[in-house]
């Protein structure tokens, strides 16, 4: 709003400088059809549901057709990929339509798979139903989960083919096209900051410093260096909640670059993400970091960290002065360690925090990986346990959780019978009965979680136009931590066949 602008609207290929955003033109899809709508969202941002239904939604959403009186955008930002200054990326597939207020919160509207852009590099600009899908399912499932997230309006078909891979015949493999219609109060990213500090606009970075700050930290009150202090401050904070959300249900982002840390602590950029189906640290969905994996599960923590740093130093021509950017880095790691055992003990139902407490967690994080354990159904099935069980009986009742049930024999057997014996010991301190430490603990362990083969099943049926595994994993995901009967055949370790599948692609 307050930034300059190019000012020829072209989405024209180019390297933009002394920009925040272009405008652009979405492209026109050739026969679009909408697949599902968030209610919750179209009420959000104002829609009723005969808003949804009528044809100027469809033209809206899908980029045939220009709302009135609004200027379509795709943003410019820089940022690090896989830890590697990568300079100019920007909206490749992105297209902000507009902003609403409603009910005093202000949302930005956005396509994603809309086409071209001066930002699309090598790329179409263009999106597939697998992966929107993909987005569309999961920006929900994590809003419910209690993980701060961006949101999804719609899912549209285009009608147009989108060429994705050259098949080993040599033969073009072509998937159905699709845009997805994200919401946040703002997409601005770590990368936004990044891209005017590296090209040395000071102005600029200000600017947009400034405007960040009085629409989306409005609690700032500070003036001069300190505003900027807090800032930063206010972002470490709320990524410091968002990865512990990310820890505590077992999901991995896969693409932690710069340029999808949102500067408002959102998961943003569902791309090749993944849940970690049994509990393993080392596991990325991301096959273009199998080797490296810096963005696997247990290292999500640390990466954010690495990524604040580098938002520190982009915000440092502002502050000019590093002891306060780097008290609030170490006080990230220190805050972090504390909560996340916080958080580990919360999902064990232990309200009253000793110092054992440390070794009972990481007791449990070394057991969990010596056979393969579901992570998801291990915790949920963790709440059966009672104070009455003996380490053998609490062990049947996580007979389910084990890939290969089996194998839990010798060594392994011992390791858990003496961890439950650590823990059914510490549950006898507890004043919390049974009951009550059950319900409290299946409300941050979640039953049902969009698991990576769910996804694929839903994805198969819809590329034949069957959207019902679609519409029954969206229904079941609004309510991850209720007991739905109707649902139980999803309370499920992955099938074999899902072992080695993984999310799709960046493109
Ligand atoms: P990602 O790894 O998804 O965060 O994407 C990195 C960069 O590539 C961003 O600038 C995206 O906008 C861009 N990008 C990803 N997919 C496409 C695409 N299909 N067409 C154009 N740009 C893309
Ligand atoms: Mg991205
Ligand atoms: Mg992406």
């Amino acid at each position: 709003k307050e930034l300059p602008a190019d000012e020829n609207i072209t989405n024209e290929i180019r390297n933009v400088s002394k920009a925040c955003f272009s405008f652009v033109t979405p492209r026109s899809p050739s026969n679009p059809k909408v697949i599902h709508v968030t209610k919750e969202v179209a009420k959000l941002v104002g829609l009723s549901e005969a808003d949804t239904a009528s044809s100027d939604f469809l033209d809206v959403f899908s980029g045939k057709k220009t709302h009135p009186n609004t200027q379509p955008f795709a943003m410019n930002y820089a940022g690090h990929q896989f830890g590697n200054w990568a300079g100019q990326l920007g909206d490749g597939r992105a297209i902000n339509l507009f902003e609403v207020n409603h009910r005093s919160k202000q949302w930005m509207l956005q396509l994603k798979g809309a086409g071209k852009t001066p930002y699309s590099r090598r790329g179409d600009g263009l999106a597939v139903l697998r992966s929107s899908i993909r987005e569309h399912l999961c920006s929900e499932a994590m809003h419910h989960l209690g993980v701060p997230t961006t949101r999804s309006l719609s899912l549209i078909t285009t009608g147009d083919q989108v060429l994705r891979d050259m098949l080993y015949d040599g033969h073009p493999d072509y998937e159905k096209g699709a845009v997805v219609c994200r919401v946040a109060p703002t997409f601005i990213r770590f990368g936004n900051f990044e891209l005017f500090a590296a090209q040395n606009d000071i102005e600029n970075l200000k600017r947009l410093a400034d405007y960040t700050i009085k629409y989306h930290f409005p609690e700032i009150t500070t003036k001069g260096k300190q505003k900027y202090i807090d800032f930063f401050q206010a972002v470490t904070t709320s990524t410091k909640k968002l990865i512990l959300g990310w820890q505590r249900v077992g999901f991995v982002h896969g693409v932690m670059n710069t340029d999808n840390m949102s500067i408002l602590g959102l998961t943003i950029d569902y791309g090749p993400y993944g849940w970690t189906d049994d509990y393993n640290p080392n596991w990325t969905p991301n096959t273009t970091d199998a080797e490296g994996k810096r963005y696997r599960f247990g290292n999500q923590p640390n990466i954010a960290l690495w990524n604040l740093l580098q938002l520190a130093n982009a915000l440092y021509p502002l502050i000019e002065d590093a002891k306060p950017l780097e008290t609030i880095l170490e006080n990230y790691s220190n805050e972090f360690q504390s909560e996340f055992k916080k958080m580990i003990l919360e999902k064990l139902g232990i309200e009253n925090i000793i110092t054992t407490d440390e070794n009972l967690v990481n007791q449990l994080l070394t057991t969990l990986q010596e056979v393969e354990t579901d992570m998801t159904i291990f915790y949920r099935l963790l709440a059966k346990v009672s104070k009455k069980d003996s380490p053998e009986s609490a062990l049947e009742k996580l007979n389910f959780a084990f890939y290969i049930p089996e194998s839990v024999t010798n060594n392994t057997k011992e390791s858990w019978l003496y961890w439950l014996s650590l823990y059914i010991i510490r549950l006898q301190e507890e004043t919390l009965s049974d009951e009550a430490r059950a319900t409290k603990m299946n409300k941050v362990n979640p039953k049902y979680v969009l698991r990576n083969y769910m996804a694929q099943v839903a994805i198969e049926a819809a590329d034949n136009e069957d959207y019902t595994v679609l519409n029954e994993l969206y229904e079941m995901l609004l309510k991850p931590y209720d007991e739905q009967p109707k649902f139980e055949k999803w309370f499920a370790k992955r099938p074999d066949w899902a072992r080695t599948k993984i999310g799709s692609s960046m493109l």
